[in-house]
């Protein structure tokens, strides 16, 4: 008899889920604001001019398609560890940290949590409430037992600072808090920069183990101040990990680029940590592959590339800005019984709108605009072209 007979029907995460659904809906006007995909002023994923510049240069080379070091080759690494700690960061003059070429953001989390499994077998990990929906599921496929910490506060719509530090004062010394460093998937609001310096050291002082997530650097406010968590955390000289994702800001998403780097306080484990890291790689996927990592680092260290791809970035994030505003002034016009202003003060693709799963599904059934029943729109899939109908849409429902 098939050992697959057991396995009972296993449910796809709520954006899967309504992404297939999306797919099958014949409607010819359905527009799908559930997936984290930046689409442009067209409506569709765009090739970035940097990216197709630096592909024809890989491809100009012709060079043999051998095996990657399993941890990236050093100028992709150095240069993920640029973006992340600025070029004279002291982390990366003393050496104290490993980064390791992952496949997409998802790969770098996976690494760190394998990583962590060996180091602190026992930890509890504490995610946001809510998160991006494979946090959890991540870790728990980790082994850890995952709970969440407040975040989202539905009256204000920003953050719960104070109930989130209360709650991770709570926590045992060697538990792992995972961190969005800025854009927070899926609300949009973020922690202001003294939340941040509060919050290390908050996990100082009770022995946390920062998990920094990193999936948006450049979609919120800029590439280093979205990055500040990160430069904070590093200079308290204290081990912590980060996953870097490039599948947004290059909009790679298929070529699943990332990193996870691990911060050491001590440069004398660094290697030994690497070490670990790299056997675990061994012994999942072997080898990363070559061409989004190819692109990330021509262009990261080409500088007309490299300038290109930052203004290229800066219009992706001026025109997710740009929609925020235009869709918070819209629905305000429209005298919803409460202001949707804040919309704009969240950052990134998406936005937590107060739209609730009745509305959602309403959306979706009437209208054939697929929100996510948490109300998470991504904005980023707004554009000129079909705001209008999103406003006119949302005035229905709410009404
Ligand atoms: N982390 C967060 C918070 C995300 O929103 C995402 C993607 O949506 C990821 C990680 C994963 O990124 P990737 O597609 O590069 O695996």
């Amino acid at each position: 008899q098939s050992p697959f007979l057991h396995i009972p029907g296993t449910p796809l995460d709520p954006i899967m889920a309504l992404f297939e659904a999306y797919n099958h809906d014949s409607r010819p006007e359905k527009l799908n604001l559930v997936v984290g995909v930046y689409t442009d002023e067209n409506g569709s994923i765009p090739i970035l001019d940097s990216v197709r510049s630096a592909e024809q240069e890989w491809f100009a080379q012709g060079k043999p398609k051998n095996y990657r070091p399993i941890e990236g080759t050093p100028g992709f690494r150095r240069s993920v560890q640029d973006l992340l700690f600025g070029e004279d960061s002291e982390v990366i003059t003393d050496q104290r940290a490993a980064t390791l070429q992952s496949v997409g953001g998802t790969g770098g989390l996976k690494i760190g949590a394998d990583l962590l499994k060996k180091v602190l077998p026992d930890a509890v990990v504490a995610v946001s409430d809510p998160s991006w929906e494979n946090h959890r599921a991540l870790f728990e496929a980790a082994g850890f037992k995952v709970v969440s910490y407040p975040y989202h506060d539905p009256q204000s719509h920003g953050v719960r600072f104070d109930s989130m530090c209360a709650f991770l004062r709570t926590l045992p010394a060697g538990s792992i808090v995972v961190l969005h460093a800025c854009c927070h998937n899926p609300t949009g609001s973020d922690l202001s920069p003294d939340q941040w310096r509060m919050l290390v050291d908050l996990t100082g002082e009770n022995d946390l183990f920062p998990f920094i997530d990193i999936a948006y650097q450049g979609f919120g406010r800029g590439l280093a101040e979205d990055a500040l968590a990160v430069r904070l955390f590093a200079q308290a000289h204290r081990d912590f990990l980060i996953a870097s994702s490039f599948s947004k800001s290059f909009s790679l998403y298929g070529e699943r680029i990332g990193a996870a780097t691990i911060v050491c306080g001590d440069p004398a484990v660094v290697s030994r940590v690497e070490g670990l890291a790299k056997r675990l790689v061994r012994t999942n996927y072997s080898n990363p592959p070559t061409h989004g990592a190819a692109i990330v680092e021509t262009v990261l260290r080409t500088p007309s590339l490299r300038s290109l791809w930052e203004s290229e970035l800066g219009h992706m994030r001026t025109r997710i800005r740009r929609m925020r505003e235009q869709l918070a002034d819209a629905l305000d016009r429209n005298d919803l019984g409460g202001s949707f202003q804040f919309i704009k003060a969240q950052n990134g693709m998406f936005s937590y709108s107060g739209l609730s799963a009745e509305h959602a599904k309403t959306l979706r059934d009437d209208f054939g605009i697929y929100v996510l029943d948490t109300g998470r729109i991504c904005v980023a899939a707004l554009n000129d072209g079909n705001l209008d109908r999103v406003v006119r849409a949302i005035t229905h429902v709410v009404k």
